[in-house]
């Protein structure tokens, strides 16, 4: 025994000795614009809740009506007994949302992508997936046990190979993350679409960081390239822009009824609290009614993005709320991140193996709820920090 914790103590000691540990941050108070850790107030550029309405009155209101009628838990698989009435409602008003016949939300998009990966697809199909794509999707693609390839990220030739390479597999799943998490860029849908009709292949989409942010109606970047109708697998997050929990994929009724009787992910785990359902029904009437939360986050990060990229930062090459910024190893990535929050900025950075090696960043992301006069101050520290540490 006393064995076993020493292994694991050297296993620590070797991630410090990389400047690879990690620690856990606790924040006091709600996810705003603004937060506070160890009694320090920071602006938050490293939160998901890009809307800003994690903290919104209509989401409190509808998680309290839930608890106050349904009370706090679902406690059992919705196949047994935790199926209760918000579920089904909730979907329909998602599915309309997303003008899809139907959708099914799971608890999480990490458990999502997990179990929708694994129950498409098995031993003699082929998964083609782009190599930034999510840790939820690669986890799923291994327990799925299917051959995959991983293509060079939104390198459409090598994409194309893969399918020309794909004729003896019984499905083909092509699988991208729409906006990508750490790199803030788009997916080129268009091109998918074109190649995966070509080559008769199926395509899952993961809107978590496009979704309630892209299209007209916030429906995702499918929508945005008015695509979504092409795309058979349509998964996003409720836990980022809608600022609650849980996951959903929206798509053809014959999808949602396989799903449901195939993935483990679902069966075999207690259904979400009703809390979660109240606060997702009120989030997507929220998203829909306030178009300007969308507009004014894509504005925010563009503003922020072009000022960064005149100061002569390496941002990649992004067009959403989140904006990289590439620092290259991990000590002077965290010792950035240190002094920004030393200067009051809480922006974390991102070390591998979340991103390749020598590509640690921080990792900086907007909400729509951000004063501009302080993205424009937080900008200057960002700059001087990053001349001070000659990263520009
Ligand atoms: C965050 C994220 C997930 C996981 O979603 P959770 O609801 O946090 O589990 C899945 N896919 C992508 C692309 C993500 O960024």
């Amino acid at each position: 025994m006393q064995e076993f914790y020493q292994e694991l103590a050297r296993n620590i000691e070797e991630l410090k000795d990389k400047n690879l540990f990690r620690r856990l941050k606790t924040i006091s108070g709600p996810p705003a614009e603004w937060v506070e850790i160890a009694g320090k107030r920071l602006l938050n550029l490293s939160s998901n809740n890009y809307l800003g309405i994690a903290g919104h009155p209509l989401l409190k209101k509808g998680a309290m009506e839930a608890v106050e009628r349904l009370g706090c838990g679902a406690t059992a698989s919705r196949l047994i007994a935790g199926n209760y009435d918000l579920y089904g409602q909730v979907e329909k008003e998602l599915a309309d949302f997303k003008n899809t016949e139907a959708a099914l939300i799971f608890n999480s998009g990490y458990a999502a992508n997990m179990g929708i990966i694994a129950s498409l697809v098995t031993r003699g199909d082929l998964i083609i997936s782009d190599e930034l794509n999510h840790a939820s999707i690669i986890d799923g693609i291994l327990l799925s046990k299917a051959d995959c390839i991983r293509y060079p990220h939104r390198d459409l030739n090598s994409l194309e190979t893969a399918l020309t390479r794909a004729k003896g597999y019984k499905r083909k799943l092509i699988v991208t993350d729409t906006v990508f998490s750490m790199d803030g860029g788009l997916a080129p849908l268009p091109e998918i679409v074109a190649l995966k009709e070509q080559y008769g292949a199926t395509l899952m989409i993961d809107e978590a960081h496009g979704g309630g942010i892209f299209g007209d109606h916030g429906r995702g970047v499918a929508e945005l390239y008015d695509l979504a109708e092409k795309v058979e697998v349509n998964m996003g997050t409720l836990s980022k822009a809608f600022g609650c929990a849980g996951a959903y994929v929206a798509g053809k009724k014959v999808l949602i009824n396989y799903l449901q009787n195939k993935t483990r992910n679902l069966i075999y785990t207690t259904g979400l609290p009703p809390a979660v359902l109240g606060s997702i029904q009120a989030a997507l009437q929220v998203v829909q009614a306030e178009k300007w939360r969308r507009e004014q986050v894509l504005l925010k990060a563009a503003r922020l993005r072009e000022r960064l990229q005149a100061a002569g930062f390496n941002l990649l090459d992004g067009q959403s709320q989140i904006i990289p910024v590439i620092i290259g190893d991990n000590e002077t990535t965290l010792e950035f991140s240190r002094r920004l929050m030393e200067a009051g900025i809480l922006a974390v950075g991102i070390r591998p193996p979340t991103v390749p090696a020598s590509l640690a960043r921080i990792r900086l992301t907007v909400m729509a709820t951000h004063k501009e006069r302080d993205l424009e101050l937080a900008t200057e520290t960002i700059i001087k920090i990053g001349r001070e540490l000659q990263v520009i």
